[in-house]
């Protein structure tokens, strides 16, 4: 294996990684994504919210991304990375990185960047999995307008379900909280009578479909079933950063409880010469999100490669 052959490696194709991506051959950069082809809201037929291209398929709009990327010169691959492994490069004392894929094949290069988004942790519900991304969503303003003064319910999964479910009355005076058993304290109870949203105590049983496979409503435990047009809920959110701690990037506290990796401004993580942008670093991250800190951490990577090209020059 010829070691360094590519400038970057970015892990995860989505609009994170082939933001950076694009960036990045603009600058002339040898660039190799490697991408699993599972973008997170790959299960939405739409996505919103997104400047010029509201309403448009989210494999469109990756489609189109590769092309882009190709047509400067960047190589875009499907393909699943197993593992990444740091060295210092022979020829300039600066940091290597190794990815080896599934298939066992190995790629090198100067700089990584991971993008491989995050996976949605569904609650234990029979019959919502099937419908996750069409019927069951989790974010009121990429699909909240799609079912304006329809019938909606909140799953209560959390501690910000409350919040979720407040956001939504913006959109319907119709909503409904399944607490699923769970009792609410005084004030959270009252601010939702206030606002005229429903509280439904009795623990879910299940998801309910039509003939054609449509949400239909949510099954109580007693049997009962309350008709619904839509359900937001709120998964847990898993990042899938295993390429980064395994590297030994640091984590703090995030968005959510659990440990995320830390990353400055850039998407710079602790380890030196690697980036991390998007859904996998910040599970607030929406397509123009993630597009943007993939950007930024494009730029941010050529710039450290100059840097390490000006000492390279020093040294003669
Ligand atoms: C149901 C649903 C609907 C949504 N609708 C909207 C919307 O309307 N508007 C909006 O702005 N946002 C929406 N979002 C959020 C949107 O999905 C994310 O903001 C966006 O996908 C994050 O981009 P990303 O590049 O970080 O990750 P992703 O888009 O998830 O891309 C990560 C890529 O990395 C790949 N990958 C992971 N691990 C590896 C590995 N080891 N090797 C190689 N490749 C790997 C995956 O296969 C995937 O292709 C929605 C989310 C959901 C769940």
């Amino acid at each position: 294996m010829q070691r360094e052959s590519w400038d970057v490696i970015i892990v995860g194709g989505g609009s994170a990684g082939l933001s950076a991506a694009l960036m990045l051959v603009r600058a002339r950069r040898r660039v190799l994504v490697l991408d699993g082809g599972a973008p997170r809201n790959g299960v939405a037929a739409h996505m919103h919210g997104v400047l010029g291209r509201d309403g448009w398929s989210p494999l469109e709009l990756l489609e189109r991304g590769r092309e882009e990327v190709a047509r400067y010169g960047g190589v875009v691959r499907t393909a699943e990375v197993a593992t990444a492994e740091a060295y210092t490069a022979d020829s300039n004392g600066g940091p290597g990185f190794t990815v080896t894929l599934a298939s066992g094949e190995r790629h090198a290069a100067r700089r990584l960047l991971v993008a491989t988004g995050l996976r949605d942790e569904l609650p234990e519900l029979p019959g919502l999995a099937e419908q996750w991304g069409t019927g069951a969503v989790v974010c009121p303003y990429c699909d909240g307008w799609e079912v304006r003064d329809r019938r909606i319910g909140v799953l209560a999964t959390g501690p910000r379900s409350l919040h979720q479910v407040q956001l939504l009355r913006q959109w319907s005076p119709s909503v409904t909280f399944f607490t699923n058993g769970a009792e609410l304290d005084g004030d959270d109870s009252a601010g939702l009578l206030a606002r005229g949203i429903a509280v439904e105590r009795r623990a879910w049983a299940s998801v309910t479909a039509d003939e054609t496979g449509r949400l239909s409503g949510i099954r109580l435990a007693d049997d009962a079933v309350i008709a619904l047009d839509a359900i937001f809920l709120g998964p847990r959110p898993v990042p899938n950063d295993a390429l980064l701690t395994g590297l030994g990037a640091s984590t703090a506290p995030g968005f959510v409880d659990d440990a995320w990796v830390d990353v400055d401004a850039t998407g710079r993580t602790s380890v030196p010469g690697v980036w991390a942008a998007g859904n996998v670093v910040n599970p607030a991250a929406t397509v123009p999100l993630s597009a943007g800190a993939g950007n930024l951490a494009g730029a941010a990577i050529n710039a450290d490669l100059i840097e390490e090209e000006i000492r390279a020059a020093l040294a003669g």
